[in-house]
Protein backbone atom coordinates (compact mmCIF):
# COMPACT_ATOMS: atom_id res chain seq x y z
CA UNK A 1 0.00 0.00 0.00
CA UNK A 2 3.01 2.64 -0.46
CA UNK A 3 4.75 4.08 -3.64
CA UNK A 4 3.08 6.56 -5.71
CA UNK A 5 3.80 4.11 -8.66
CA UNK A 6 2.06 1.48 -7.43
CA UNK A 7 -1.38 1.26 -9.98
CA UNK A 8 -4.69 1.86 -8.87
CA UNK A 9 -6.32 -1.29 -10.17
CA UNK A 10 -4.77 -3.90 -11.53
CA UNK A 11 -6.63 -6.61 -13.97
CA UNK A 12 -4.69 -9.86 -14.11
CA UNK A 13 -5.95 -13.09 -16.75
CA UNK A 14 -9.52 -12.28 -16.24
CA UNK A 15 -12.07 -14.46 -16.89
CA UNK A 16 -15.96 -14.04 -16.39
CA UNK A 17 -18.46 -16.79 -17.70
CA UNK A 18 -22.36 -16.08 -17.07
CA UNK A 19 -24.25 -19.43 -16.27
CA UNK A 20 -27.74 -19.95 -16.82
CA UNK A 21 -28.96 -23.24 -16.05
CA UNK A 22 -27.00 -25.47 -17.98
CA UNK A 23 -25.93 -23.02 -20.19
CA UNK A 24 -22.43 -20.91 -19.71
CA UNK A 25 -21.24 -17.66 -21.51
CA UNK A 26 -17.67 -17.30 -21.31
CA UNK A 27 -18.07 -13.02 -21.54
CA UNK A 28 -14.40 -12.12 -21.24
CA UNK A 29 -10.92 -14.43 -21.05
CA UNK A 30 -7.33 -13.54 -20.54
CA UNK A 31 -7.71 -9.71 -19.86
CA UNK A 32 -4.80 -8.02 -18.13
CA UNK A 33 -4.33 -4.50 -17.67
CA UNK A 34 -3.11 -1.98 -14.87
CA UNK A 35 -4.77 1.68 -14.39
CA UNK A 36 -2.41 4.50 -12.38
CA UNK A 37 -3.13 7.05 -10.61
CA UNK A 38 -5.26 9.99 -12.70
CA UNK A 39 -4.90 7.78 -15.77
CA UNK A 40 -7.72 6.73 -18.06
CA UNK A 41 -7.87 3.48 -19.50
CA UNK A 42 -10.58 3.46 -22.79
CA UNK A 43 -11.84 -0.03 -23.07
CA UNK A 44 -13.85 -0.10 -26.65
CA UNK A 45 -15.21 -2.98 -28.56
CA UNK A 46 -18.44 -3.66 -30.23
CA UNK A 47 -21.71 -4.27 -28.58
CA UNK A 48 -21.22 -7.47 -26.92
CA UNK A 49 -17.68 -7.43 -26.85
CA UNK A 50 -17.32 -7.60 -23.10
CA UNK A 51 -17.19 -4.32 -21.99
CA UNK A 52 -19.11 -3.95 -19.26
CA UNK A 53 -18.81 -7.27 -18.41
CA UNK A 54 -14.63 -5.98 -17.12
CA UNK A 55 -16.39 -3.38 -15.60
CA UNK A 56 -19.22 -5.07 -13.47
CA UNK A 57 -16.34 -7.46 -11.95
CA UNK A 58 -14.16 -4.67 -11.39
CA UNK A 59 -17.55 -3.29 -9.39
CA UNK A 60 -18.14 -6.55 -7.68
CA UNK A 61 -20.88 -7.48 -9.49
CA UNK A 62 -20.29 -10.34 -12.30
CA UNK A 63 -18.66 -13.37 -10.96
CA UNK A 64 -14.75 -13.81 -11.21
CA UNK A 65 -14.32 -17.11 -13.01
CA UNK A 66 -10.50 -17.24 -13.17
CA UNK A 67 -7.93 -13.82 -12.60
CA UNK A 68 -7.47 -11.60 -9.72
CA UNK A 69 -8.44 -8.11 -9.42
CA UNK A 70 -5.92 -5.56 -6.87
CA UNK A 71 -7.16 -2.24 -5.81
CA UNK A 72 -3.94 -0.71 -4.53
CA UNK A 73 -2.29 -3.99 -4.02
CA UNK A 74 -4.98 -5.91 -2.23
CA UNK A 75 -6.64 -8.91 -3.39
CA UNK A 76 -10.26 -8.03 -4.32
CA UNK A 77 -11.43 -11.49 -3.14
CA UNK A 78 -9.49 -11.64 -0.05
CA UNK A 79 -11.73 -8.48 1.29
CA UNK A 80 -14.40 -8.69 3.93
CA UNK A 81 -17.41 -7.07 3.70
CA UNK A 82 -16.62 -4.35 5.72
CA UNK A 83 -13.26 -3.68 3.79
CA UNK A 84 -15.63 -4.11 0.43
CA UNK A 85 -17.88 -1.40 1.58
CA UNK A 86 -15.21 0.94 2.06
CA UNK A 87 -13.73 0.42 -1.32
CA UNK A 88 -17.39 1.34 -2.33
CA UNK A 89 -16.45 4.70 -1.28
CA UNK A 90 -13.29 4.70 -3.61
CA UNK A 91 -14.68 2.61 -6.72
CA UNK A 92 -17.20 4.70 -8.31
CA UNK A 93 -19.75 4.03 -11.61
CA UNK A 94 -21.28 6.13 -14.62
CA UNK A 95 -24.32 4.49 -16.01
CA UNK A 96 -25.07 5.20 -19.35
CA UNK A 97 -28.28 6.19 -17.80
CA UNK A 98 -28.63 8.27 -15.32
CA UNK A 99 -31.87 6.96 -13.63
CA UNK A 100 -30.23 3.91 -12.47
CA UNK A 101 -28.30 5.82 -9.50
CA UNK A 102 -31.04 8.96 -9.29
CA UNK A 103 -34.45 8.52 -7.22
CA UNK A 104 -37.11 9.64 -9.14
CA UNK A 105 -39.23 10.27 -6.07
CA UNK A 106 -36.42 11.90 -3.96
CA UNK A 107 -35.20 15.72 -5.14
CA UNK A 108 -31.63 15.12 -6.45
CA UNK A 109 -29.59 16.65 -3.31
CA UNK A 110 -31.28 13.95 -2.23
CA UNK A 111 -29.24 11.22 -4.44
CA UNK A 112 -25.93 13.77 -4.44
CA UNK A 113 -25.84 13.12 -0.91
CA UNK A 114 -26.19 9.73 -0.44
CA UNK A 115 -22.95 8.21 -0.68
CA UNK A 116 -22.16 10.58 2.01
CA UNK A 117 -24.74 9.82 4.23
CA UNK A 118 -23.06 6.58 4.07
CA UNK A 119 -19.85 6.86 3.67
CA UNK A 120 -19.18 10.06 5.71
CA UNK A 121 -22.05 11.14 7.53
CA UNK A 122 -21.95 14.19 9.52
CA UNK A 123 -24.40 17.52 10.17
CA UNK A 124 -27.03 18.64 7.57
CA UNK A 125 -25.30 21.52 6.82
CA UNK A 126 -22.01 20.32 6.32
CA UNK A 127 -23.68 17.60 3.97
CA UNK A 128 -25.77 20.50 2.08
CA UNK A 129 -22.60 22.45 1.62
CA UNK A 130 -20.77 19.48 -0.14
CA UNK A 131 -23.77 18.78 -2.40
CA UNK A 132 -23.69 22.23 -3.38
CA UNK A 133 -20.19 22.25 -3.87
CA UNK A 134 -20.58 19.73 -6.19
CA UNK A 135 -23.42 21.41 -8.12
CA UNK A 136 -21.31 24.19 -8.36
CA UNK A 137 -18.53 22.14 -10.19
CA UNK A 138 -20.74 20.52 -12.24
CA UNK A 139 -22.27 23.79 -13.88
CA UNK A 140 -25.55 23.13 -11.58
CA UNK A 141 -27.35 25.79 -9.78
CA UNK A 142 -27.73 25.41 -6.12
CA UNK A 143 -31.58 25.53 -5.94
CA UNK A 144 -31.44 22.81 -8.63
CA UNK A 145 -30.87 20.29 -5.12
CA UNK A 146 -34.66 20.34 -4.70
CA UNK A 147 -35.71 19.69 -7.90
CA UNK A 148 -36.96 15.95 -9.29
CA UNK A 149 -35.00 13.91 -11.79
CA UNK A 150 -37.90 14.27 -14.05
CA UNK A 151 -37.29 18.37 -14.40
CA UNK A 152 -33.95 18.13 -15.91
CA UNK A 153 -32.85 17.10 -19.71
CA UNK A 154 -30.80 14.38 -19.92
CA UNK A 155 -27.55 16.33 -19.96
CA UNK A 156 -28.51 17.76 -16.87
CA UNK A 157 -29.00 14.14 -15.28
CA UNK A 158 -26.04 13.11 -16.35
CA UNK A 159 -23.87 16.18 -14.48
CA UNK A 160 -26.42 14.94 -11.26
CA UNK A 161 -25.45 11.29 -11.95
CA UNK A 162 -21.70 12.66 -12.05
CA UNK A 163 -21.65 14.81 -8.78
CA UNK A 164 -22.86 11.90 -7.18
CA UNK A 165 -20.16 9.98 -8.25
CA UNK A 166 -17.76 11.99 -7.80
CA UNK A 167 -19.24 13.56 -4.03
CA UNK A 168 -16.65 11.44 -2.22
CA UNK A 169 -12.98 11.92 -4.06
CA UNK A 170 -13.08 8.38 -5.42
CA UNK A 171 -9.60 7.28 -7.09
CA UNK A 172 -11.40 5.12 -9.63
CA UNK A 173 -14.45 5.90 -11.44
CA UNK A 174 -16.18 3.36 -13.99
CA UNK A 175 -17.79 5.17 -16.62
CA UNK A 176 -20.05 2.76 -18.99
CA UNK A 177 -20.71 4.17 -21.96
CA UNK A 178 -21.78 7.57 -19.51
CA UNK A 179 -22.23 10.09 -22.50
CA UNK A 180 -24.21 7.36 -25.63
CA UNK A 181 -27.32 8.41 -24.25
CA UNK A 182 -26.73 12.05 -25.30
CA UNK A 183 -26.73 14.35 -28.05
CA UNK A 184 -23.55 15.11 -30.31
CA UNK A 185 -23.32 18.41 -28.05
CA UNK A 186 -24.30 17.76 -25.12
CA UNK A 187 -21.62 14.83 -24.91
CA UNK A 188 -18.69 16.87 -25.93
CA UNK A 189 -19.89 19.27 -22.91
CA UNK A 190 -20.01 15.98 -20.77
CA UNK A 191 -16.74 14.75 -21.71
CA UNK A 192 -15.39 18.23 -20.90
CA UNK A 193 -16.94 18.14 -17.93
CA UNK A 194 -15.23 14.99 -17.02
CA UNK A 195 -11.86 16.03 -18.01
CA UNK A 196 -11.81 18.83 -15.47
CA UNK A 197 -12.64 16.71 -12.61
CA UNK A 198 -10.26 14.20 -13.40
CA UNK A 199 -7.41 17.33 -13.53
CA UNK A 200 -9.01 18.74 -10.13
CA UNK A 201 -9.35 15.20 -7.84
CA UNK A 202 -6.62 13.13 -9.84
CA UNK A 203 -8.99 10.24 -10.35
CA UNK A 204 -8.49 7.40 -12.84
CA UNK A 205 -11.00 6.62 -14.95
CA UNK A 206 -12.05 3.41 -16.60
CA UNK A 207 -14.04 4.59 -19.67
CA UNK A 208 -16.12 2.07 -21.36
CA UNK A 209 -17.56 3.20 -24.75
CA UNK A 210 -18.34 1.14 -28.17
CA UNK A 211 -17.24 4.44 -30.16
CA UNK A 212 -13.43 4.97 -30.36
CA UNK A 213 -13.66 8.71 -31.20
CA UNK A 214 -15.11 9.36 -28.07
CA UNK A 215 -12.80 6.81 -26.16
CA UNK A 216 -9.83 8.80 -27.66
CA UNK A 217 -10.46 12.22 -26.51
CA UNK A 218 -10.12 11.19 -22.69
CA UNK A 219 -8.13 8.02 -22.98
CA UNK A 220 -3.92 7.90 -22.10
CA UNK A 221 -3.82 4.48 -23.28
CA UNK A 222 -7.17 1.99 -24.86
CA UNK A 223 -7.58 -1.23 -24.77
CA UNK A 224 -10.12 -3.42 -28.05
CA UNK A 225 -12.13 -6.08 -26.86
CA UNK A 226 -13.59 -8.31 -29.32
CA UNK A 227 -15.85 -11.29 -28.67
CA UNK A 228 -14.45 -11.14 -25.01
CA UNK A 229 -10.57 -10.73 -26.23
CA UNK A 230 -8.28 -8.12 -26.22
CA UNK A 231 -7.19 -7.90 -29.95
CA UNK A 232 -5.29 -4.51 -29.64
CA UNK A 233 -3.85 -2.07 -27.17
CA UNK A 234 -1.61 1.02 -27.14
CA UNK A 235 -1.89 4.24 -26.29
CA UNK A 236 -4.80 6.58 -27.18
CA UNK A 237 -3.01 8.41 -30.16
CA UNK A 238 -1.74 4.77 -31.77
CA UNK A 239 -4.70 3.20 -31.92
CA UNK A 240 -6.92 6.26 -32.93
CA UNK A 241 -4.27 7.14 -35.64
CA UNK A 242 -2.73 3.81 -36.61
CA UNK A 243 -5.03 1.05 -35.71
CA UNK A 244 -3.81 -2.48 -36.70
CA UNK A 245 -6.96 -4.17 -37.02
CA UNK A 246 -10.03 -3.90 -39.60
CA UNK A 247 -12.70 -4.72 -36.26
CA UNK A 248 -10.78 -1.20 -34.49
CA UNK A 249 -11.27 0.72 -37.71
CA UNK A 250 -14.95 -0.09 -38.16
CA UNK A 251 -15.25 0.97 -34.31
CA UNK A 252 -14.66 4.64 -35.88
CA UNK A 253 -15.93 4.86 -38.52
CA UNK A 254 -19.58 2.99 -37.57
CA UNK A 255 -19.91 3.05 -34.28
CA UNK A 256 -22.87 0.75 -33.66
CA UNK A 257 -25.25 2.72 -31.96
CA UNK A 258 -29.17 1.90 -31.30
CA UNK A 259 -30.81 5.15 -32.66
CA UNK A 260 -30.31 5.64 -36.29
CA UNK A 261 -31.20 9.30 -35.99
CA UNK A 262 -28.78 9.92 -33.27
CA UNK A 263 -26.24 8.57 -35.84
CA UNK A 264 -27.20 10.70 -38.52
CA UNK A 265 -26.92 13.71 -36.31
CA UNK A 266 -23.06 12.22 -35.28
CA UNK A 267 -21.99 11.71 -38.41
CA UNK A 268 -23.15 15.31 -39.85
CA UNK A 269 -21.15 16.95 -37.06
CA UNK A 270 -18.21 15.14 -36.86
CA UNK A 271 -17.81 15.89 -40.62
CA UNK A 272 -18.21 19.27 -39.53
CA UNK A 273 -15.13 18.80 -37.11
CA UNK A 274 -17.27 20.39 -34.40
CA UNK A 275 -16.72 17.37 -31.79
CA UNK A 276 -13.08 17.40 -32.76
CA UNK A 277 -12.36 21.06 -32.03
CA UNK A 278 -13.87 21.30 -28.80
CA UNK A 279 -12.26 17.83 -27.89
CA UNK A 280 -8.88 18.33 -28.84
CA UNK A 281 -9.37 21.53 -27.10
CA UNK A 282 -10.47 19.76 -23.58
CA UNK A 283 -7.31 17.12 -24.37
CA UNK A 284 -4.88 19.82 -24.43
CA UNK A 285 -6.50 21.00 -21.27
CA UNK A 286 -5.99 18.37 -19.54
CA UNK A 287 -2.70 16.60 -20.42
P1 LIG B 1 -20.61 -5.02 -23.88
O1 LIG B 1 -20.58 -4.20 -22.63
O2 LIG B 1 -19.34 -4.94 -24.68
O3 LIG B 1 -21.81 -4.74 -24.75
P2 LIG B 1 -21.25 -7.25 -22.14
O4 LIG B 1 -20.16 -7.30 -21.14
O5 LIG B 1 -22.54 -6.63 -21.73
O6 LIG B 1 -20.71 -6.57 -23.47
O7 LIG B 1 -21.56 -8.74 -22.64
C1 LIG B 1 -20.56 -9.66 -23.01
C2 LIG B 1 -21.20 -11.02 -23.28
O8 LIG B 1 -21.73 -11.53 -22.07
C3 LIG B 1 -22.35 -10.97 -24.26
O9 LIG B 1 -22.34 -12.16 -25.00
C4 LIG B 1 -23.57 -10.92 -23.37
O10 LIG B 1 -24.69 -11.47 -24.00
C5 LIG B 1 -23.14 -11.76 -22.18
N1 LIG B 1 -23.76 -11.34 -20.92
C6 LIG B 1 -23.66 -10.12 -20.33
N2 LIG B 1 -24.33 -10.10 -19.16
C7 LIG B 1 -24.87 -11.34 -19.00
C8 LIG B 1 -25.66 -11.95 -17.97
N3 LIG B 1 -26.04 -11.29 -16.88
N4 LIG B 1 -26.03 -13.24 -18.16
C9 LIG B 1 -25.66 -13.93 -19.27
N5 LIG B 1 -24.89 -13.43 -20.26
C10 LIG B 1 -24.51 -12.14 -20.13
Amino acid sequence: MSGESQPVLEVENLAVEYRRGRHITRAVENISFGIAAGETLGLVGESGSGKSTIGKAILGLAPLTEGVIRYRGTDLSTLTRAQRRALAKDVQVIFQDPHSSLDPTKPIGYSIAEPVQIHEPGPKAVVRERVFEMLRRVGLSEDAAQRFPAQFSGGQKQRIAIARALILAPKLVVCDEPVSALDLSIQAEVINLMAELQHETGASYLFISHDLSIVHYLSDRIIVLRKGHVVEQGTAEEIYRDPRQDYTRRLLDAAPIPDPVAQAQRTAAREKDGLTARTDAIVSHIR
